[in-house]
């Protein structure tokens, strides 16, 4: 089948783009904006796109690349991923390669007469590589469709994914200046999309910015202590069985964590810029080609992770920026289904981050900026409304309602008036000279004579031993917030002291009352529904239709095994479940369920087929898990 837009028989751009969708990808309908987006490119022009993890940035180039003359180029920066993502649309049927370092000759050579034979639709040239003259020159005798620019993001020095090589991608305009190009990024910030259109040079684009809103992920921030026990009791209860990742600050806690969730009987592997390349590719080859593996990894890992079923993103550390934090829980849930972010952090996170902002030797302009993004992502977590709405409202987007889908209007936080245990606080960092840290400004306020405190002779001071009112952890959290409001701040001299700041002064003065949220009681809420978790998934459905899933799921593992692909390159869960719901029994059926495109349905769809008519025998074998 030929879905060349150039054919007689197309009447206009998008019916060819439509029968893609429907024959090649088995979508019913496309998302919004992405039938906008392929027009223009189809049309000849440029687009930048901005659209949330799991939004269906993908369809945008494809489809055009498929439709128009010629092969569509993209860049990604993601050598590591490229062959799954090869693999996902030769499975559709896609004429599909890439180039890499990870190629040999003799395959490189493959690709490239591929290539000038016409015989590609899409191909996945990382931007180094693309770069070389060589390719350059190559392009030169290929007829190219369009050049689709992924995580455009890479081309702004301010945000962690700055790639040199991004920024010389301006050269495509100037030596194919009639060929279109999209770039796509899920960064929603204005500043980093106004660098991509300069560097890119793409002032002629149409900007296409979706939605950032992510209706199913379920935002939680917990304060305190004990965050690793309060992550323990989270995945028990939500996600048992789960893949997911936690992220951590440092080196050390990503590999005590991954060992600490090892030895509780899950699959943890520990993912950081200190392993060797070779490790880190292994356990991401796990984590994508194995169901319910834990990443515990520092930032360093989930660009470009497509896995559709990351049923949860956790937080063992406070994340710099609401950025960060947004793109970092992004990876949660792209297919749809319900997921968890979830965020425990604590007093350490707030002063430790306070004095990497004030230390770093940037120059003081990139320092102003650090400590605006610290500000903003601790008002989100101390913040008592909803969560979807400050974030959103952050990337310029405005929420009409609040979510429902967060903990604080799942279960709205209490606050109390702290006014004078604020004033008590304060004047204890006063009259002890603003040289000590938290833990001993606790202790003295409740009176622990011990030996420290009496050599600096603070059991004399007047507010020694006045704040039996509260507890120690109580008196933690009220410095966290104090600190985290701006009203004491954290010398950088490496050992925490805390000053006052020129905000005090109305407080201590009585003039400014101050309400603080109230710690809450941990993790006693009941999830009001889980996520969906196969356990889950299966949970919802009858005893019989349980069964069926996990028969079905069984067939997908096999077949992805048989292959060495990732199980969620078959099917994806939400394909299975509608299997389940619709219980096809003829091939046309079949062919009706989303994500069953005419490839899929060739190779695949009998054998789904007879599970579905005798789900007995394969399910007897492997009953599902117990809820
Ligand atoms: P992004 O790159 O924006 O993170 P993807 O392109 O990986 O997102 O798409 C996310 C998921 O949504 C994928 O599983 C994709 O197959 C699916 N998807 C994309 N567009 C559609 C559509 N029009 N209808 C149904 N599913 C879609
Ligand atoms: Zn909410």
């Amino acid at each position: 089948m030929d879905y060349n837009v150039a054919l007689p028989q197309f009447r206009n751009a998008m019916e060819p783009a439509r029968r893609i969708l429907r024959d090649i990808f088995g979508y019913d309908d496309f998302r919004p904006n992405q039938a906008e987006i392929v027009q223009t490119l189809i049309d000849g022009g440029d687009a930048l796109v901005l659209m949330p993890t799991g939004g269906g940035k993908s369809l945008c180039y494809q489809i055009p690349a498929i439709a128009r003359p010629g092969c569509g180029v993209v860049v990604s920066p993601l050598i590591a991923l490229m062959q799954d993502q090869v693999e996902a649309l030769r499975q559709l049927g896609v004429k599909a390669a890439f180039l890499n370092s990870t190629l040999d000759w003799p395959e490189v050579q493959a690709v490239e007469q591929a290539l000038l034979a016409g015989g590609l639709d899409l191909l996945y040239i990382a931007p180094e590589r693309l770069l070389a003259e060589r390719t350059l020159d190559l392009l030169e005798r290929a007829t190219l469709a369009l050049f689709a620019i992924d995580e455009a993001h890479c081309v702004s020095q301010w945000g962690h994914d700055f790639r040199p090589e991004y920024r010389q991608l301006k050269v495509l305009h100037q030596r194919w200046p009639e060929v279109p190009r999209i770039a796509l990024t899920a960064t929603a910030d204005a500043r980093t999309r106004a660098e991509i259109v300069e560097q890119l040079d793409l002032g002629q684009a149409r900007h296409f910015v979706s939605s950032f809103d992510r209706p199913n992920i379920r935002y939680t921030i917990t304060e305190g202590d004990n965050a690793r026990e309060r992550l323990w009791r989270f995945l028990e209860r939500e996600h048992p069985g789960d893949a997911g990742i936690v992220y951590c600050l440092s080196r050390k806690k990503v590999e005590e964590t991954a060992r600490w969730l090892s030895q509780k009987g899950r699959t943890a592997l520990p993912y950081h810029a200190g392993m060797s390349s070779r490790e880190r590719e292994a356990n991401q080859q796990r984590f994508l080609r194995e169901e319910g593996v834990i990443m515990v990894a520092t930032i360093a890992f989930g660009m470009g992770i497509d896995k559709p079923d990351v049923r949860f993103v956790a937080h063992l550390n406070l994340p710099k920026s609401i950025e960060a934090y947004y793109q970092e829980t992004g990876r949660a849930g792209r297919d749809g289904l319900p997921a968890n972010a979830w965020m425990a952090y604590g007093l350490q996170d707030v002063i430790l981050l306070r004095q990497m902002a004030e230390e770093s030797d940037a120059d003081e302009g990139h320092k102003r900026i650090t400590r605006h993004k610290l500000e903003a992502m601790l008002g989100l977590c101390e913040d008592t409304g909803c969560r979807r709405q400050a974030l959103l409202a952050y990337f310029g987007e405005t929420l009409a309602e609040p979510c429902g889908n967060c903990d604080n209007c799942l279960e709205p936080p209490e606050t109390r008036e702290a006014t004078e245990a604020a004033q008590k606080a304060l004047s204890c960092v006063w009259r002890t000279g603003q040289r000590f840290g938290v833990n001993y400004l606790v202790e003295v306020l409740l009176g622990k004579e011990n030996e420290r405190i009496r050599r600096f002779g603070h059991h004399r001071l007047s507010t020694f031993g006045i704040g039996d009112e509260l507890k120690a952890a109580e008196w933690r959290s009220l410095f966290r917030q104090l600190i985290a409001r701006g009203y004491l701040e954290v010398d950088h001299d490496g050992y925490g002291a805390l000053k006052l700041t020129e905000r005090c002064r109305a407080l201590l003065r009585g003039e400014e009352p101050l309400t603080l949220r109230k710690a809450r009681r941990p993790e006693r809420r009941k999830p009001e529904k889980a996520a969906a978790s196969p356990a889950a998934i299966a949970r919802e459905f009858d005893a019989r239709d349980a069964a069926l899933f996990e028969a079905l799921r069984e067939l997908r593992l096999e077949l992805a095994r048989e292959q060495g692909v990732p199980p969620y390159i078959i099917f994806h869960d939400t394909t299975l479940k509608e299997m389940v719901v619709v219980q096809p029994r003829t091939l046309e059926e079949m062919g009706g369920i989303t994500g069953v495109g005419a490839q899929k349905l060739a190779r695949y769809g009998q054998r789904f087929l007879d599970v579905i008519s005798n789900p007995s025998r394969s399910a007897a074998e492997n009953p599902p898990p117990s809820p």
